[in-house]
Parts: structure tokens; sequence; C-alpha cells
């Protein structure tokens, strides 16, 4: 049996090179792997539960996250791309499953009260902010996915859908398959930080991301900008490498390990000045953005090509879940007709 794959990005924003190491490197991995049906969902319904009151926003992010997808490599030939909001199958299976859930439950999840937090909703929770682990229960069953890379603030999503597959299977008999989360090992078990701080996880909402399609210019900038060693005042004096964001880039994207040895050594003793060191990591990342920024570019020259990709991927998708939906509904004895 071919196993399946299954993940997606809210279209709230630009991929950023969070997404790019926290998940889309493997997403790359499995399909040149050539063992998996892969399928990516853009989720515009879960974009909108903290998005509601800015819809275009959604929409407009929908093309760019579609390009952001095809020029890191995702081959639509061999992994279907589709659009959450039109796979009406998605939505009803979502319902079924809101069921199997708990309101506790829901309150509990650690990375859905983080975002609470983080998006000063207060006591005014929207209930579909509250329940978008169940929806993402139902994007991840409906291809009947074994396999999630996701970065690792999505465990406990994936550990929601598993218990929702346990009880649904317990209930109406086994349709439903349990998927596996696949994080990225290292450094990287860890969500990338963002410019302004090591502790302040890189994320499209918070404002503080290096972007798959941003300039080389901006790229420059926002390492310029990039926290270091608040301590580290003069060239001359010693510097901290832990907490410092240019060396955490450092180790997650340079490949000359022993230069970053070298680097780090000469920081911590003095005398290494942070524009150097500044320099170097965009080099690094230059090189490794910039042949996504080119196709980028030049995909973005025809979005009807763009769109039509989605479309036929959305098309599969709903051929995925309608078959899905049928064995569901048949398990649930709500297949009357
Ligand atoms: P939002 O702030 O709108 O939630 P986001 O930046 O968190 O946006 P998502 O679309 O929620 O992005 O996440 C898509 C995928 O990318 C998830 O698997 C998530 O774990 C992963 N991801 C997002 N940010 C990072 C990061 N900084 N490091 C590693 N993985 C990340
Ligand atoms: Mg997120």
């Amino acid at each position: 049996m071919r196993k399946v794959l299954l993940t997606g990005d809210r279209p709230s924003g630009q991929l950023h090179l969070g997404h790019y190491v926290g998940s889309i490197k493997n997403r790359l991995a499995l399909q040149a792997s050539g063992d998996y049906d892969c399928y990516l969902l853009i989720a515009d319904v879960q974009a909108l539960t903290d998005n509601f009151n800015d819809p275009q926003k959604v929409r407009d992010n929908v093309l760019e996250v579609a390009l952001d997808y095809l020029a890191c490599g995702i081959d639509p030939a061999r992994t279907t791309i589709a659009i959450q909001s039109l796979v009406p199958a998605l939505t009803e299976l979502t319902v079924y499953y809101l069921n199997l859930v708990t309101l506790a439950r829901l309150e509990r999840n650690p990375t859905v009260k983080t975002e609470i937090g983080q998006k000063g909703f207060g006591a005014s929770i929207p209930a579909g902010f509250l329940c978008y682990p169940v929806s993402q229960a139902a994007d991840i069953t409906f291809c009947k996915a074994n396999v999630v890379p996701v970065g690792v603030d999505q465990l406990p999503m994936i550990e929601q859908t598993r218990e929702i597959v346990r009880s649904f299977n317990n209930y109406y008999g086994e349709v439903l398959v349990e998927p596996e989360a696949l994080i990225p090992e290292g450094k990287l078990a860890q969500r990338l930080p963002g410019i302004t701080g090591i502790n302040d996880k890189m994320s499209k909402s918070l404002g503080n991301g290096i972007y798959l399609a941003d300039d080389e210019k901006v790229l420059r900038e926002k390492i310029r900008q990039m926290y270091t060693d608040p301590e580290h005042i003069h060239v001359e004096d010693p510097g901290h490498v832990e907490g410092n964001v240019v060396f955490y880039y450092l180790d997650v994207f340079a490949s000359d390990t022993a230069q970053v040895a070298e680097l780090k050594e000469h920081y911590q003793r003095g005398g290494l000045g942070d524009v150097k060191v500044k320099n170097y990591l965009f080099e690094v990342l230059n090189a490794e953005l910039a042949p996504i920024r080119e196709r980028r570019a030049e995909l973005a020259t025809d979005p009807g090509a763009v769109m039509q990709v989605l479309r036929e991927g959305t098309e599969r998708a709903n051929e995925t879940a309608n078959a899905t939906l049928a064995e569901v509904r048949q398990a649930m004895r709500i297949d009357y007709f």
C-alpha cells in the first residue's frame, strides 16, 4: 500500500524561512522519494478563523502560498495542491468530528492556548478558532494521511487528530487512519526564531519573518536588524553566541560547519564584529534563497497558470475526500439513499 502525506499552510501571509526549514524541506524529500501520495492544503478556512474580518487578505495569500510552494519545488504532477474551502467534504467531516471532542479538551490544546494569548482574544474567543484543530483533523483524514510533515507547534493538532480517529473508529468501525507527525531534527526540532530574538518564533502573524519572496535588499536589511548580543558593543568585546539569532541561523543554514565553529570561537574571544558575521549569513541565506526567489518571480508573471494548478488539484482532492466521506457516512449509518 502506498503511503499518504498531507500537510498545509494557512494563507495568512507569504511563506517564510520557518516554513521552509520546518516543513517544506521534509515535504520535498518525501515527494522526491516517490513512495507517497502527497497532498498540500492551502487552509483558507482555518486562516479565516482568526482573519474573518479580513477576507481579502486570505484570498490574496492563496496565490502567494501557491507561488511559494511551486518556487520551492513542489511539483503539481506529484503533489495535489488544493484550496481547503473548495473541498466541502472537509466541512461535513468537521461537523461529525465535533461530536467526538469536548470543549474542555479543545481548551487544553497548548498551541491554541498560546495563540489565544498572542491574538489578544481575551474572553472573546471565536468558536471557530477554538475548534480549528477539529477542522484540521478533517484535513488530515480526508485522504487517510499516514504522515504529516509539520513544525513542532503542530504536535498537539496531530495528537488531537489521532484521538478523533481512535474515537471514530471505535464508535463506527475502522475507517480512518491515525497519522504520525514528521518533525525536523536537531535545532529545528524547535520552531525557527524570528529576527527579533531567540524566543520569538518566526510567524507570519508576528511580522518577524524572512520571506521566501524577500528580495536581496530586504534580506540584507532584515539580517542587519537581526538580534545578536546586546552586550557585544565594541568589536573587541567578547560576544555570546547562545541566544544570538545570527549564530542560530548559521547553525541551521550554513553547510561549512568548520567555518561556523571558527567564527563562533573568534566572536567569543572578541575582535569579530557583528557586521562581518551578518555579511557571512547573508551570503549563506542568499545562496539558498536566490534560486527560489527567481523561480517565484517567473511564476508570478502568470497567475492564471498557478490558479489552474490549484483548480486541478482541488478537483483531485474532492474525488479523494468524497470517497472517504462516503465511507464515513456509511459507517455512521447516515447513508440513507
Ligand atoms: P500564523 O501565524 O498565521 O499561524 P505561521 O507562520 O504559524 O502562521 P502556519 O501556516 O500556521 O504558519 O504554519 C504552517 C506550517 O509551518 C506548520 O507546520 C508550522 O509548524 C510550520 N512553521 C511555521 N512557522 C515555523 C517556524 N518558525 N519554524 C518551523 N516551522 C514553522
Ligand atoms: Mg501557525
